[in-house]
């Protein structure tokens, strides 16, 4: 079998490159073991420009935001489903300065585009929310674990996806190619999430995966907005919602704990007034993190035909859909990457 790229991983990575590389006429092969505690099987998929203790415009937020629901919204009508759920996040104020504060940005030019209604008094009976708050624009979530299986399905249909574990001591890299098994290509793409400092191109790279815990759960209150204080609700389809996420760069073997569970749940006890009728579901994963907090792109300084889209780390869903343009620009048409990606930034380490 010939193809253009081999992409190694179909997380959200290699569904969101390989989809740019096939719009623009490319074949791709990619191989994937779908795993439940992948990172993006376990992500809630929040999209959110205003981020971090200090509730500030994320990193290019400007660029990354555009991008986000024409982009998902070409998936979604490509495989006739839904799976971006744009929903306006409620931030209840913390306090009469904090209000305060948030008039002040409403009014800056920076932020007023990603700021909607003020709330002055509390605006949701059940939600602890004295001084108000303010409800965030360009926000929701992304349904990954949807996104992930149908479009599997599509790869697969197309003899696009191998289910399998991708073996390196199996690859052969010569001028201008590589071969893989049967597979011959003209260059190979670590979309592999952490997994990819195992390999022996990019074990140089420095990862700082962070493990995180997220609760399903049922509980009273529907309120059409994502609530976030410390803690993210987001509501769900089906009535229930989704709550975290916890963050540990420590204990990354630590699995699923009463530790996590007992945090999430006392977060939420600050924010909502409510029981939690039942806990669904208590889960883990590790975020393909990097040490910068940037994501890592680029390829190999050694060998021209090996390359590397990761390190999505926390907001995969708001960072993939404009790199994975600029991925797509280095590997089609050898356009430079942006240097604060670009992992020719660690190639000292080599
Ligand atoms: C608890 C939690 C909450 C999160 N919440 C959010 C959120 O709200 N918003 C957001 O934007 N992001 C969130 N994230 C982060 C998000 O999951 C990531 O940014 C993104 O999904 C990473 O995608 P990826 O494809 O790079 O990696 P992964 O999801 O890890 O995918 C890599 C794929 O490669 C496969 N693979 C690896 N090695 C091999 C091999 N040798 N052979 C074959 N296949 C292989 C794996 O099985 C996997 O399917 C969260 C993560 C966690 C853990």
């Amino acid at each position: 079998m010939k193809v253009d790229f081999l992409l190694i991983g179909q997380g959200l990575a290699g569904t969101v490159l390989s989809y740019r590389l096939i719009s623009q006429g490319k074949s791709v092969l990619l191989i994937d073991t779908p795993r439940e505690n992948s990172s993006s099987r376990v992500a809630a998929g929040l999209y959110n420009p205003i981020t971090g203790r200090k509730m500030v415009k994320t990193w290019q937020a400007d660029i990354l935001f555009k991008e986000i629901e024409p982009f998902y919204s070409h998936l979604e009508k490509l495989l006739t489903s839904r799976f971006l759920y744009p929903t306006p996040i409620y931030r209840p104020f913390l306090s009469i300065e904090d209000q305060n504060e948030w008039m002040g940005k409403s009014a800056d030019p920076q932020y007023r585009d990603y700021l909607g209604e003020i709330h002055t008094q509390s605006k949701i009976e059940e939600v602890n929310d004295p001084y108000g708050g303010i409800l965030l624009n360009h926000s929701g979530y992304l349904d990954i674990g949807s996104l992930l299986d149908k479009y599997g399905i599509w790869l697969l249909e197309a003899g696009r996806l191998r289910q399998e574990l991708y073996e390196e001591d199996k690859l052969t890299l010569f001028e201008g190619g590589l071969t893989y098994k049967d597979v011959e290509a003209k260059a190979i793409v670590y979309a592999n999430g952490n997994q990819a400092k195992n390999s022996r191109f990019f074990s140089f790279l420095p990862f700082s995966p962070v493990r995180g815990e997220i609760l399903t759960i049922r509980q009273g209150l529907d309120s059409n907005c994502i609530i976030n204080r410390g803690v993210f609700r987001i509501e769900l389809p089906d009535g229930t919602k989704k709550l975290g996420a916890t963050y540990d760069r420590i204990d990354l073997e630590a699995g699923e704990t009463e530790k996590g569970k007992k945090e999430l749940l006392e977060k939420l006890a600050n924010l909502i007034n409510l029981p939690v009728d039942k806990i669904l579901k208590h889960q883990v994963g590790i975020r393909p993190a990097t040490r910068d907090r940037k994501p890592f792109l680029g390829k190999h300084p050694h060998h021209n035909q090996v390359y590397i889209f990761n390190g999505l780390g926390a907001k995969g869903v708001s960072l993939a859909p404009y790199f994975s343009k600029e991925m797509s620009d280095l590997l089609l048409k050898n356009r430079e990457l942006q240097k604060e990606v670009n992992i020719n930034r660690f190639f000292k380490y080599i």
